[in-house]
């Protein structure tokens, strides 16, 4: 075995954690290395047991203090009890902790089908478009359901499980251990109670089979980037038919470079000319429902925004759409024709405008390049 990890740091607490925040840190990684949501994971298990361990060190004040003065090797057969090697174990020691944690079921309950299924995770992609109607899509998922053969009871068809002879139908042995009485999880039913004298053979007797799915699943209207939707039940099945766990959808909305989105408003940007600016006039606009008419009032200023309610995205859960709004940026022409030049310098002597003289911009700019 490789050398033994710090306890501090295996809960990545520090030396002067007190005992509501270890609490909160075992939890935390209690609940991220839990076995359930880990299936058939060896180095997810190792953890767990190498954080029950520290865990269950740090949170006794006597052995902590014993376990700050020696460190590891220190107390050793004089105390620490060498960890965990039977998962159950760890949740009957810690029943508190994993009561709340996991809804009860885990640790202690004999009945069989008290687990809850594992939770998956997917993740699916939308364009503003489809957030603004709401979208049915689909989710394909692998998933472990029930088996169908022997509906989830992981005995041979035509058979039924029968109470466990080991522990008869508690699902939890009790053995002793010096003057205590130390209550484990039953190694024979591995806590369900019961057993399949004859497993099912599509299943090996686990009342589970890897199914993979495509599941429709209908994007509500409004949907923000990165919120998840949680569908109760279409997560991993639980042996022995308990509740199935959720399926979480993580929501992602596919950039669109036409628009900003800010909640249910969108913002966009279009160019308009000094003329059109000066004079008023009527641009397209881009918006969800195709190209909109924007209305600009004579004298509109640069950076000026219209404002076409009810053109953004739907509210959330609610009635009614956000606004589109429409910034004008006033673009400045590059190159002018000879006409367009004429007009806007006698456009700027009517109004008494200095500008640079046609003649001698050119023979400056002619006089450069031919040198
Ligand atoms: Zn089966
Ligand atoms: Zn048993």
């Amino acid at each position: 075995m490789s050398e033994k990890q710090d306890y501090y740091q295996v809960l990545g607490v520090s030396r002067q954690v007190d005992a509501s925040e270890l609490k909160r840190a075992y939890r935390k990684l209690a609940l991220e290395l839990h076995p359930d949501r880990n299936p058939d994971d060896r180095e997810s298990e190792a953890r767990f047991k190498e954080a029950s361990e520290a865990y269950q060190v740090l949170s006794d004040p006597e052995k902590r203090a014993l376990y700050d003065r020696y460190g590891h090797e220190g107390p050793r057969g004089g105390g620490f009890g060498g960890g965990f090697s039977n998962v159950g174990d760890i949740f009957s020691a810690f029943s508190d902790i994993f009561g709340d944690l996991f809804g009860g079921g885990f640790g202690g309950s004999p009945s069989r089908g008290a687990g809850r299924g594992a939770d998956i995770e997917s993740q699916v992609q939308l364009t503003l478009a489809e957030v603004a109607t709401g979208a049915p899509k689909e989710v394909k998922v692998q998933r472990r359901a029930a088996c169908q053969d022997c509906e989830g009871s992981g005995a041979a068809p035509g058979t039924s499980r029968e109470a466990c002879a080991q522990c008869r139908g508690r699902g939890q042995v009790v053995h002793a251990q010096g003057f205590l009485m130390i209550s484990t999880t039953c190694p024979a039913c591995r806590g369900e109670g019961s057993v399949a004298r004859r497993p099912c053979p599509s299943c090996s007797g686990s009342g589970l089979r890897v199914v993979e799915e495509t599941l429709q699943v209908n994007v509500p209207q409004g949907v923000e980037d990165g919120s998840t939707l949680r569908l109760a039940g279409r997560g991993e099945g639980a042996p022995g038919g308990g509740r199935a766990g959720n399926l979480y959808v993580h929501i992602r909305v596919a950039d669109d470079a036409r628009f900003e989105r800010d909640g249910a408003d969108l913002h966009t940007e279009i160019a308009i000319s000094f003329p059109q600016a000066a004079l008023g006039t009527t641009v397209k606009a881009p918006s969800l429902d195709g190209e909109v008419d924007v209305t600009l009032a004579p004298g509109t200023q640069p950076g000026a925004t219209v404002v076409l309610r009810g053109k953004g995205l739907p509210h959330l859960q609610e009635r009614g759409r956000g606004d589109l709004i429409v910034h004008l940026r006033l673009v400045v022409p590059v190159s002018l024709s000879r006409e367009q030049e004429e007009s806007l310098r006698a456009f700027a002597a009517a109004g008494g405008e200095k500008v640079e003289p046609p003649s001698e911009r050119r023979g400056i700019f002619g006089r450069r390049r031919k040198n």
